[in-house]
């Protein structure tokens, strides 16, 4: 029997021993880059004649791999092939299916660096954000791998004099499986692997500007000896393979995380039955933020500030969980605002690489543009008090930006911009600035500052999201700790790394029997 499940534990990087072993892989990272990334179809590998090149978010000119690109007919195959392989693999022990999460989790563990510094490669992620990361990939199949373990003992059931009762958790069948770049690692391997060890094959179609990582933990999987077909690994246009994949009538489930848009439109591809199609598809979407940190007026504030500042600006604020508002009560703001804007502009921008970098370049040139539209739309319902500008036009830097003042229902209030920016609002009561935080049509994360049991008490019942803080930042979910998933446009609350999500890829079957 394995231990109880645990969190992994973050590398120190306040200990130089840590940074220079760091240093070293990222050297020899750096040396390897650039090699061709097949398709990979029932373990046959496939270079294709179009390729993407995958670059360097801080360094355009710096090319992090050349990767195949699939088209309608290499997901033709991969979906037959991933049909093919589910004959076999829905009637693997799930005990057999657990040690392959648990294998590729030690492989992982001892090779943590290498795929901490792909991230900050591909990425753009600070050591710190990418060490983060490959430790909740390493939790994901460490979780997922004893869930599974569990769903396939005896369940409770209701016990009958008369009968027998089992209730036995299925695998759906083939799934296609859509990850955004921001966690190319944790959420992909997540995603894939939380689908794969409940006896599902999958389709993973990695986001374009983050396939090299998806490359190499398909590697990983290769290495601990996962079936040829159970994972089918290709990479491409999400508009082009995206909707090909989701219309297959076989297709029988897709988990997607990304923006509300592509979810929304995956949800009503997915409700339409296709010719030859036997089954309703699952759709399980994960979709944007619009979180909001809320300052009482009795809060800490030095606390109030660093929850802030980290929540806004780690990973320039491309996380789904970022604090993207800041909601102020009115006898605290001008103290909230002016030390949030202290704090931040001692923020270090540059390269990811470094040791010493807070905040590294945003992923690519789409969004870089976006972002600067919004920070252009924010100068006309806000005051522009910190940031606003771009950095070293080698990458697509952009700095941290804060806007004071902002009403509520402004765009930048209300809508994801998925980058450095935050808007500061002023609240006159605790209670309108709930009303504040509610409103948006999301529901992901949120956090409120206070030292008034009252006041979180009310938050505790009110405050409509689906991974609620007090007293601390609204990012960093930990698997197993804070299983994870939002209300609204969201998405479908799916709460990864919990209890339940492992349902999601199931159907359970129940047999009774009278002797
Ligand atoms: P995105 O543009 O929606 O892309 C997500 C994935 O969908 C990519 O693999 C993309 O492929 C693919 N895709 C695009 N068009 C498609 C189509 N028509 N059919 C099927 N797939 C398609 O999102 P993103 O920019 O990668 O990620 C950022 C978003 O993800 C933000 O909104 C963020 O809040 C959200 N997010 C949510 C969570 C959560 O747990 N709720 C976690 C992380 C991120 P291409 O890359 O090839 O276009």
């Amino acid at each position: 029997m394995r231990t109880e499940f645990r969190n992994e534990s973050f590398v120190n990087f306040k200990d130089d021993r840590n940074n220079a072993e760091f240093d070293r892989v990222l050297e020899q990272t750096e040396a390897g880059l650039g090699k061709e990334y097949p398709l990979i179809i029932g373990g046959e590998r496939i270079l294709t004649e179009i390729k993407a090149a995958s670059i360097n978010p801080a360094n355009k000119a710096q090319v992090v791999g050349v990767v195949s690109q699939a088209d309608v007919q290499y997901a033709e195959q991969a979906i037959q092939a991933a049909a093919a392989a589910f004959e076999t693999w829905k009637r693997t022990d799930p005990n057999e299916r657990a040690r392959y999460l648990f294998r590729a989790a030690a492989v992982l563990r001892r090779r943590r660096h290498e795929f901490s510094a792909l991230m900050t490669f591909e990425a753009g992620k600070t050591r710190v954000e990418a060490d983060v990361e490959t430790a909740e990939a390493i939790d994901f199949l460490e979780f997922y791998g004893r869930e599974m373990q569990r769903l396939s003992q005896p369940q409770p059931l209701t016990v009958s004099q008369e009968e027998e009762n089992e209730l036995y958790y299925l695998p759906l069948g083939v799934g296609v499986i859509i990850p955004p770049w921001n966690f190319p690692l944790a959420i992909m391997a997540g995603m894939t692997m939380a689908a794969v060890v409940a006896g599902n094959t999958v389709v993973l179609k990695p986001a374009s500007p983050t396939p090299v990582i998806a490359a190499k933990f398909m590697a990983l999987l290769d290495e601990v000896g996962l079936p040829a077909g159970v994972v089918n690994f290709v990479p491409g246009p999400g508009g082009e393979v995206g909707d090909y994949l989701v219309d297959h009538p076989l297709t029988r489930f897709v988990s997607f995380t990304g923006s509300r848009d592509v979810g929304l439109r995956i949800n009503e591809r997915a409700a339409k039955t296709q010719p030859g199609q036997k089954w309703i598809k699952r759709v399980v979407a994960e979709m944007g933020g619009k979180d909001a940190i809320i300052v009482d007026q009795d809060a800490d504030l030095d606390l109030a500030v660093d929850a802030v500042t980290l929540s806004a600006f780690g990973f320039s604020g491309q996380k789904c969980s970022a604090c993207s508002r800041v909601i102020v009560h009115e006898k605290v703001y001008d103290t909230v605002l002016e030390r949030v804007v202290e704090r931040a502009s001692r923020l270090t921008i540059g390269a990811p690489s470094a040791a010493g970098t807070d905040v590294g370049p945003v992923i690519d040139e789409k969004a870089y543009l976006k972002i600067q539209e919004y920070i252009e739309i924010g100068k006309q319902e806000g005051r522009l008090v910190l940031g606003g500008g771009t950095g070293d036009p080698n990458g697509f830097f952009i700095e941290p930006t804060i806007f004071a003042d902002v009403d509520p229902n402004a765009r930048i209030s209300r809508e994801e911009i998925f980058g450095p920016v935050v808007a500061f609002t002023k609240a006159q009561s605790f209670d309108e600035a709930l009303a504040f935080a509610n409103n948006t049509d999301y529901g992901l994360t949120g956090a409120v500052i206070s030292r008034s049991g009252a006041n979180l008490e009310k938050a505790r019942r009110e405050f409509f999201v689906g991974n609620l803080y007090f007293n601390r930042k609204c990012t960093g979910a930990l698997v197993g700790t804070h299983p994870f998933g939002g209300f609204n446009m969201s998405g479908t609350d799916s709460k990864a790394g919990g209890r339940d999500y492992l349902l999601l890829f199931t159907q359970a079957k129940l047999v009774a029997e009278r002797f």
